[in-house]
């Protein structure tokens, strides 16, 4: 299986890449913000019990969002690999995901970092936020907000897979097509 870890702060385009990447590779993509943007239209439970946190711009309990992404992939047994857009999100995310990964005899195959300097993070929150009338990308403080946890709580997750030699980071600054061309460069030295 080929296991990535598309990574990367808010705004930083891994859901645009990541939509390229499944055609390319034929990989199942999991983006656990969609899956929480899902509970929210059926207003489910769950969207009640997570609402409070994530439109503050704070992250989701991990119990319940490592719940939800093992009832996205028990959808697709058959995968040959996943591409994971916003998860993990803390280390003990990551660690969690390392278990139950060698419980189903596979891995964490590579962590990919997009670098996106703040400034260009605020304004393309923004701008999306306009766009697809995101609460969590509309308010100043929200956004600001997300950006201090992926810098506190999430960026550890890079040094983790960093240890084993899996992460790589490359500039997303770009077009959306060189962007790509990186990523694809990055994932074809590992998988030939
Ligand atoms: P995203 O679309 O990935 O930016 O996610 C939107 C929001 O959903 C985040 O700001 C968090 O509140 C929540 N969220 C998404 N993924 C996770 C995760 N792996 N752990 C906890 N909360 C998450």
């Amino acid at each position: 299986m080929l296991n990535l870890i598309l990574f990367g702060p808010p705004g930083s385009g891994k859901g645009t890449q990541a939509a390229k990447l499944v055609e390319k590779y034929n990989l199942v993509h999991i983006s656990t913000g969609d899956l929480f943007r899902r509970e929210k239209k059926s207003n489910s439970p769950i969207w009640q019990e997570v609402q409070r946190y994530i439109d503050k711009g704070e992250l989701a309990p991990d119990s319940i969002t490592f719940r939800l992404l093992k009832a996205e992939m028990d959808k697709t047994p058959d995968a040959v690999g996943y591409i994971l857009d916003g998860f993990p999100r803390n280390v003990n995310q990551a660690e969690s995901l390392d278990v139950f990964f060698k419980k189903e005899g596979t891995e964490v195959s590579l962590l990919i970092e997009l670098i996106v300097a703040d400034k260009e993070v605020i304004k393309r929150i923004t701008s999306r936020g306009k766009i697809e009338g995101r609460k969590d990308d509309q308010d100043p403080e929200t956004v600001q907000n997300r950006i201090n946890i992926y810098k506190n709580q999430t960026s550890p997750v890079a040094d983790h897979y960093d240890k084993v030699n899996k992460t790589k980071r490359i500039d997303g600054i770009g077009t959306i097509e060189e962007i790509f061309e990186r990523i694809c460069g990055v994932l074809d030295a590992v998988t030939v």
